[in-house]
């Protein structure tokens, strides 16, 4: 694999014009949510809650 020299690396933005926090954690998987504690707590929960992609079940 290339890249991510420093592990894990989650993103979190402020959707403009709403109350929406958009989150990217390491795994790729996003999430959005209005409440910054519960997206810590999806982001920090990875990877429970966080599904794997490309797999469908
Ligand atoms: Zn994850």
């Amino acid at each position: 694999m290339s890249g991510s020299p420093t592990g894990e690396v989650y993103r979190i933005d402020w959707l403009p014009g709403t109350d929406v926090l958009h989150g990217t954690c390491h795994c790729g998987r996003e999430h959005t949510s209005q409440d910054p504690i519960k997206m810590w707590e999806w982001m920090l929960a990875h990877p429970n809650g966080h599904e794997p992609q490309g797999h469908d079940s």
